[in-house]
């Protein structure tokens, strides 16, 4: 594959007169997590190449390849010859939490912009994330306006994923924020001192804290190929953002078996009061069997969702890595300063 793309497309001045950064310049690094995006490599690198000229600031883009099977790692390798775009290729898909940390852990930029490889986060959004950041916001997140575009189910989805996981009156996950976001330096290193293993990074952002800018943006359609985030992964993502970020699931179990336990104490003392008093036969086969499925039904749910604790503990304590790189390659800010 060329190295650059069409010549039409490159800016001519940029290579003939080298913009030098004043001393002291200021450096991005524009992280892109990918998963099969060849395709849509091939048009969002040379965009962005030129977005971040703009800024006449020492930049870095680093493409981390998640276990593609398409030509993701050819596209990105064929741009790691020029100075400034590095490849990162996880040995395996790791999913994209997983990749956009690693891509976090490489970046050695004063800030660090994450945007989607699909093309459906508008990198000329940045200029104006660059802008708030020069202006002295340490976190510039893009919030999207509207989400006509995503089903019913979706939709109701997440209004009842935030309204669970914002149980904290310290911290609130922003609704409608996602991954596309600048973060400076300080961000970006608490981020990664942060220990856990399961990394519900939209949970790990708010946490952190920092003073943060929202910024309204409408996302563009997915350029190429499909989404791999069907209503299973969705659902997985949930539930992990839930484990990580509350415990009043637990709780709420305790106080459910509180409430349903007193009624039924009462309910025992009324018949065996009514049988050896006043002599009635204690009847209701029905009710035995009813109420014996309810009360195992809310058992077995009640195990479940200590399970899923669990679980993440287990997780925890494994302490595998998050990802494994097979290689990195390309020159990123050190030596591929304008
Ligand atoms: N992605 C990834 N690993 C995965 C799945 C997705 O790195 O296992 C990347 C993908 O290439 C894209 C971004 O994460 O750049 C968002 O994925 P997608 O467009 O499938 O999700 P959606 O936009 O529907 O949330
Ligand atoms: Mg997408």
């Amino acid at each position: 594959a060329p190295a650059r793309l069409p010549q039409a497309e490159v800016p001519a001045p940029r290579s003939a007169t080298p913009f030098t950064p004043p001393t002291g310049a200021r450096s991005i690094s524009c992280v892109i997590p990918c998963f099969n995006e060849a395709a849509n490599l091939r048009h969002l690198l040379p965009l962005l190449e030129d977005i971040l000229w703009a800024t006449h600031m020492c930049w870095e883009i680093i493409v981390v390849d998640d276990g593609s099977t398409d030509d993701t790692a050819a596209v990105a390798e064929a741009w790691c010859e020029l100075s400034g775009f590095r490849c990162i290729s996880l040995s395996r898909n790791f999913g994209k939490e997983a990749a956009l940390t690693a891509g976090l852990a490489a970046a050695t930029g004063d800030a660090v912009v994450l945007l989607d490889g699909d093309l459906q986060h508008s990198p000329q959004l940045i200029h104006t994330m660059v802008a708030q950041w020069v202006a002295g916001a340490e976190v510039v997140y893009a919030v999207r306006e509207e989400r006509s575009d995503e089903s019913r189910f979706k939709q109701i989805g997440s209004r009842l994923f935030y309204s669970l996981v914002n149980s904290s009156d310290r911290f609130a996950v922003p609704k409608d924020a996602g991954d596309f976001r600048l973060m400076d330096r300080k961000v970006v290193d608490a981020l990664m001192s942060l220990p856990e293993r399961s990394r519900f990074m939209k949970g790990l952002y708010a946490w952190v804290g920092f003073r943060a800018v929202a910024l309204p943006y409408t996302p563009a359609p997915r350029a190429e190929g499909r989404s791999t985030f069907n209503v299973r992964r969705l659902v997985r993502l949930a539930i992990d953002g839930l484990t990580a970020f509350t415990t009043w699931p637990l709780r709420m179990v305790s106080v459910v078996g509180l409430l349903l336990a007193l009624p039924a104490f009462g309910y025992g003392a009324f018949v065996a009061i009514d049988h050896l008093l006043f002599g009635n036969a204690v009847s209701g086969w029905t009710t035995i069997v009813v109420s014996l499925m309810f009360f195992i039904g809310i058992q077995m749910i009640s195990t479940g969702i200590v399970g899923e604790y669990i679980a993440r503990i287990y997780e925890e304590v494994k302490g595998r890595p998050l990802y494994v790189v097979r290689e990195e390659r390309g020159t990123g800010i050190e030596t591929g300063k304008p």
